[in-house]
């Protein structure tokens, strides 16, 4: 998962970067930095924890330079080490680099293979440390063709933002798996992000996605230069992106998250109806697909599970005579409004069942007569090795049990979820999307039965 920005050309480039880290934060939470240009020398600052813990206002006045990289780490399995935080920096033949990679290589073993038999050394398991030994190593003279040399080498989901001390590169794979936009501030500069939401808190205004397989350069002086630096390109967006993992605030080539998640409620209606009193959402995940749900079935939508967003850790043992306590810290029915009533419940993907299974008992429990369980969302059967975190064929339970035996195992009254077709509709028919967590099917090399994502 993660979120990328790149700042080029403002007066406090660190700020602008830090801004948009923060309105990213969603995109990971293990670990963030910022790395920044003045033009003579790159200076480095990221550590684990969330933004607002990492950077203070001392940190950032410390980051001096106009030109800035940043990124928000997301934990996945095995990898928290405070090492394996973003951005990546060297110095190697022709001066100092600062890498930040969203998404995840689906060749980073046999790349890593091949460079340690060369002799080289890695620190940490993410694959930006292949794309740094990849420049590094490149024998063309320039940066700008070690770059396109790397890009030869490396296969799967990517996005990078990679500062010199002089210039800026940012590239978009060329199936453009993981979003990134171009947004121009308020004083002349540039960023790009990984989510439009991060341009209205940083004070830019949003100029367009960057293309698949587009490389952008950015100068002093000079305007931002776009080039194709592949001619394969194969547009197949994320579909994950718009179902669960970004801000509905967001605008993804093109489409707004929220009006995407709406439509995906409304088409859920059509396949499968519940004749309900009451649509409710999971909050905050199901929100917008409930409410296009129940305004397809002329059926009121209640906010009828209150979220306390205060839940962090917690060490406290539950008792035997409270179960559910992880959900019930973090979700609590509204029992006047469910009461004796028939619900739909709404989520906007089914995982391993967990959440869904708790929240039904707390449905009945709250004597609610029905509870009708919708996913806006096709079976999830696979995991997947672009970049989205999911967990293992096994512990996916819908890889292994019919819709029927799922809905026995959470307790509803019925279940169903959005057909793959239908998600294609309700995010416009047009494109063909990344849709391996569906139908297993990878269009960029490698099968089903690699390992997941260990570095997004
Ligand atoms: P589960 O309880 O395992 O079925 O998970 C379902 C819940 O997890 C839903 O409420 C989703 O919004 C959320 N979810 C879906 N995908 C992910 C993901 N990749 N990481 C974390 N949470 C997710």
């Amino acid at each position: 998962m993660c979120a990328i920005v790149g700042v080029f050309g403002a007066k406090k480039a660190s700020t602008v970067a830090y801004y948009a880290l923060f309105s990213m934060q969603h995109r990971g939470q293990e670990a963030t930095g910022i790395s920044v240009s003045n033009g003579e020398k790159i200076t480095i600052y990221k550590k684990r924890g969330m933004v607002n813990d990492v950077f203070s206002q001392e940190t950032l006045n410390s980051l001096e330079g106009s030109c800035a990289v940043g990124h928000n780490r997301y934990s996945t399995a095995g990898s928290a080490s405070a090492g394996d935080a973003q951005p990546v920096f060297a110095k190697y033949k022709l001066g100092e680099i600062s890498v930040v990679h969203n998404g995840n290589l689906i060749n980073k073993q046999e790349v890593r293979d091949e460079l340690i038999s060369n002799g080289a050394i890695f620190q940490t398991d993410m694959d930006t440390e292949n794309i740094i030994h990849l420049i590094a190593k490149s024998q063309k003279k320039s940066l700008v063709n070690r770059i396109k040399d790397m890009l030869t080498k490396i296969e799967g989901a990517y996005c990078l933002a990679i500062q010199s001390r002089k210039k800026m590169f940012v590239i978009r794979d060329r199936f453009g798996i993981r979003p990134l936009s171009l947004g121009k501030l308020k004083d002349g500069g540039y960023m790009v992000s990984s989510e439009t939401c991060a341009f209205n808190l940083s004070g830019a205004t949003f100029v367009r996605d960057i293309k698949p397989g587009e490389m952008l350069t950015f100068e002093e002086g000079k305007e931002p230069k776009s080039e194709m630096v592949f001619d394969n390109i194969d547009f197949h967006p994320c579909a994950f992106e718009y179902i669960y993992f970004s801000r509905p605030d967001s605008i993804i080539d093109g489409t707004n998250v929220y009006q995407a998640r709406l439509e995906t409620g409304k088409r859920l209606a059509k396949e499968t109806p519940a004749d309900v009193d009451l649509v409710l959402p999971v909050p905050d995940s199901g929100v917008a697909a409930a409410r296009g749900y129940a305004e397809a079935l002329g059926v009121p939508f209640e906010m009828g599970i209150v979220r306390n967003h205060y839940v962090g850790r917690t060490f406290i043992e539950p008792t035997q005579s409270i179960r559910d306590i992880k959900v019930k810290m973090k979700l609590s029915p509204i029992q006047h409004l469910i009461e004796g009533k028939r619900v739909a419940i709404i989520d906007d993907s089914l995982v391993r069942g967990t959440t869904s299974k708790q929240i039904v008992r707390m449905l009945l429990e709250a004597g609610a007569k029905e509870v009708h369980m919708r996913i806006a969302a096709p079976e999830i059967k696979y995991p997947c090795r672009y970049g989205i975190d999911t967990p293992t064929e096994e512990e996916l339970i819908s890889s292994s049990h019919t819709v029927e035996e799922v809905r026995e195992i959470i307790g509803a009254t019925s279940l169903g979820f959005l057909s793959i077709e239908g998600l294609k509709e309700s995010l416009g028919k047009e494109r063909n999307y990344s849709l391996v967590s569906f139908d297993g099917k990878y269009f960029a090399g490698g099968s089903k039965n690699s390992p997941s994502c260990g570095d997004s």
